[in-house]
């Protein structure tokens, strides 16, 4: 069972829209899944976290978005998919990276997934083609390059902060994040309030740990401006993989590919990059797998 909620709210005026999540369970969840370093579950944790607001911002009930993440660095690059009821999942590429800490004593995500790289949102909304939107990595350290992304590739200014405090046990202790957006109703004047309050607030990691819930934060961030009622949404870890999904996928491999496997290895045993499970197919399944296959248009 999962704690883990996002709240919404708008401002009065109608200019800012404002998103907060505490998302500890989702990433201790993806953590007992993918045991990972400090680095590698403050990079994913973030980007669970941005991800499962994003879900949460998508109008159709059936949409869905894939934050990815892709640089140099060791880390090797961060995936994470939402639906619009703020289920998220997502693994990094590499799990094992460990780094120096940074001079600040904060763990080094953004040396772990480089510079040299791009941050991508696709947005499935059912139709034809999929909506995509990417940019030049900043920092790595996720939160700014997603201010980036939303500046340059969506033009709404944004500000969003996310943070993953990771225990000497690889537990997590606490995760959350928010997601503050000026809408085009918004002026210079409420820009710049905005700007002097996030540059004066303590870390989100901190106001978390100190008890304050995902209302209290975005009262705290949006101090001085009226807002209208705050909207919960539940948010978990969540993987929707399954065995028909699994056997598509293998029948996309097409008949020359099938082939190889029946021939080499008699078997084939696929693991979810998301949850870990496996599934086993035996020679009969894969042959009928291969018949299926021919049968493609
Ligand atoms: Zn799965």
């Amino acid at each position: 069972m999962s704690n883990d909620y996002i709240t919404r709210v708008v401002s009065s005026d109608g200019a800012i829209r404002a998103y907060a999540a505490i998302t500890t369970d989702m990433v201790n969840e993806a953590q007992r899944i993918h045991h990972m370093y400090p680095i590698p579950i403050a990079a994913l944790g973030r980007t669970l976290t941005a991800a499962a607001m994003m879900g949460a911002m998508l109008k159709g009930e059936n949409d869905t978005l894939t934050l990815q993440i892709k640089g140099d660095g060791p880390l090797g690059g961060i995936v994470a998919v939402a639906d619009s009821r703020a289920n998220v999942k997502g693994y990094v590429y590499n799990p094992d990276v460990d780094l120096p800490l940074k001079p600040n004593g904060k763990l080094d995500v953004g040396g772990a997934v480089g510079r040299n790289g791009y941050l991508s949102v696709v947005r499935d909304m059912g139709l034809k083609e999929p909506y995509t939107g990417q940019v030049p990595l900043v920092t790595g350290e996720i939160a700014e390059d997603l201010t980036y992304y939303y500046a340059r590739s969506e033009q709404v200014p944004s500000a969003v902060a996310l943070g993953v405090l990771v225990d000497v046990d690889l537990t997590v202790k606490v995760s959350g994040g928010f997601i503050i957006q000026l809408m085009p109703e918004a002026d210079e004047k409420v820009a710049e309030k905005l700007e002097s309050i996030i540059s004066s607030i303590p870390p989100v990691t901190k106001m978390i740990s100190e008890e304050m819930n995902a209302e209290d934060i975005l009262k705290k961030v949006l101090d001085g401006f009226e807002l209208g009622s705050f909207d919960r949404l539940n948010t978990q870890y969540r993987c929707d993989c399954s065995q028909e999904r699994i056997e598509r996928a293998l029948i996309s491999l097409g008949e020359k590919e099938l082939t190889d496997i029946i021939e080499n290895q008699g078997e084939a045993e696929l693991t979810c990059h998301f949850c870990d499970k496996k599934y086993h197919f035996n020679k009969f399944e894969l042959q009928d797998l291969l018949n299926k296959s021919k049968e493609r248009p």
